[in-house]
């Protein structure tokens, strides 16, 4: 978020015709990158310019503290530091072992969790290590199948966990686009899975991981919750928790939760070895220490009483959406939503998620397209929309501001092709968007 940039501690640092620096890289708050390389700087100060400009609906997307970016920033980029606190391949850790500590103490106490890991890179990463640390290669997973809300890393035809592993899938009821625990329990009867994966990427309904540990536990299989989007919504104890339930349970720290590119495992102790075994070395190398900090700044962040404020109010703010947008003839996935995010359906229209989505860009309204429960149209285009409010709730966007965006999505339905309309609503998406704190 928007805050006046402090000086830099030792000035700037160009690099000197040798390639030595005259200072101290990295310091905090030193901004060489304009003199450095202009062409980087205004590309990046024209995205910046972008975002405050427009509205970000990106469900996975969110605005990160300026505590946050300031690890990120940090001289901590310089350090590696294999291994984990206390028992490093690498001199000099002892400041990075206090702060990989933090990050860890601060993560099972947000979470309740027996073990934590924050090394992972982000969330495929993660998702990985944690499918090689419980089970074997060639074993049969069981995930949310990707047209239907699943991820990529649940054991989709394009991804390492459908080559390593055998994928097998369950589907929402197609009536309701419910989970149906009645199909994931037959499914998972005929596959006998070693492991079954709950979670989504486009699922905007309370998941009950006990259902699903009762599932498992019936076909003896490993459970894994997948909490990447609504990490910050289960942090803050508006989503229910899987941490009681799940053998493992992953989660990105960059959407919902509102802080770092990168991600988490939570364990069972009996996990534990095998988990930070799989990360480092089976998987990664030396942790991204700039990365931890952050996360131990973000796990602070939303044990504050403010977070939960924040994330009551991602999930109205969703609410208000989806309720604008079916009094405005939208349909919605599932008829509504119970956390941060919607997907639409245009099974009625003649255009596809992804047109309809180029156009909301042209009104300022940046979302995803994505495909929908029995989407007659080819995933590269899908007859969703996908909708989320963490990153303009962070701007400080409330329901009355919603229900004029509602307004404006439905306006750009009526033709997506008239580019005149969409160029008329975007002077009012600006309108909201300069009453929003900038980026
Ligand atoms: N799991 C879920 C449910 C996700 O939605 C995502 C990302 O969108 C991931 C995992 C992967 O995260 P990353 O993009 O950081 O690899």
């Amino acid at each position: 978020m928007t805050s006046a940039r402090s000086g830099s501690m030792l000035g700037e640092l160009p690099l000197q015709a040798n390639g030595t620096r005259q200072g101290f890289a990295g310091s905090v708050g030193s901004d060489p990158l304009q003199s450095v390389d202009p062409a980087v700087w205004a590309l990046i100060h024209g995205d910046r310019e972008r975002h405050t400009r427009t509205l970000n609906f990106i469900a996975s997307e969110n605005y990160t503290s300026q505590a946050v970016l300031e690890c990120l920033s940090s001289h901590l980029n310089v350090k590696y530091a294999e291994g984990y606190p206390g028992a490093r391949y690498y001199q000099g850790v002892g400041q990075v072992d206090d702060i990989e500590q933090l990050a860890i103490d601060r993560a099972r106490e947000l979470f309740g969790a027996e073990h934590a890991n924050v090394q992972p890179y982000s969330g495929s990463p993660a998702n990985m290590a944690t499918y090689f640390a419980l089970i074997q290669p060639g074993d049969t997973i069981l995930g949310m199948d990707l047209s239907q809300g699943g991820h990529l890393t649940h054991g989709s035809p394009v991804s390492f966990s459908s080559k390593l592993f055998k994928a097998e899938h369950y589907s929402v009821d197609p009536g309701t686009e419910l989970l149906d625990h009645d199909q994931v329990e037959a499914v998972a009867k005929r596959v006998q899975p070693r492991l079954i994966i709950a979670g989504a990427s486009a699922y905007s309904r309370i998941i009950d991981w006990k259902a699903f540990r009762d599932i498992a536990d019936r076909v003896g299989a490993l459970l894994v919750a997948d909490i990447a989007h609504i990490a910050g919504l289960v942090a803050a104890g508006v989503h229910p928790s899987p941490v009681p339930f799940a053998d493992a349970v992953t989660t990105t720290t960059h959407k919902s939760l509102r802080g770092p590119r990168g991600a988490l495992i939570l364990c069972k102790a009996e996990h534990a070895k095998a988990i930070d075994r799989a990360v480092f070395p089976m998987l990664q190398g030396g942790p991204h220490l700039s990365a931890i900090a952050a996360k131990a700044v973000c796990f602070k962040e939303a044990m504050e009483p403010s977070f939960r404020v924040y994330q009551e109010r991602v999930a109205s703010n969703a609410r208000a959406l989806a309720e604008g947008l079916m009094r405005g003839g939208i349909q919605v996935v599932s008829g509504g939503t119970e956390n941060h995010l919607l997907v639409i359906k245009l099974l009625d229209r003649e255009y596809s998620g992804k047109a309809f989505a180029r156009a909301l860009e042209r009104t300022g309204i940046i979302t995803s397209f994505s495909t929908i429960p029995g989407d007659p149209r080819k995933p590269g285009v899908g007859s969703g929309v996908r909708f989320g409010t963490p990153a303009v709730t962070s701007r400080g966007a409330d329901e009355r501001q919603m229900q004029r965006v509602a307004e404006i999505i439905a306006a750009a339905a009526e033709d997506p092709t008239d580019e005149a309309a969409l160029d008329r609503l975007r002077i009012e998406v600006e309108v909201i968007a300069r009453e929003l704190q900038s980026v």
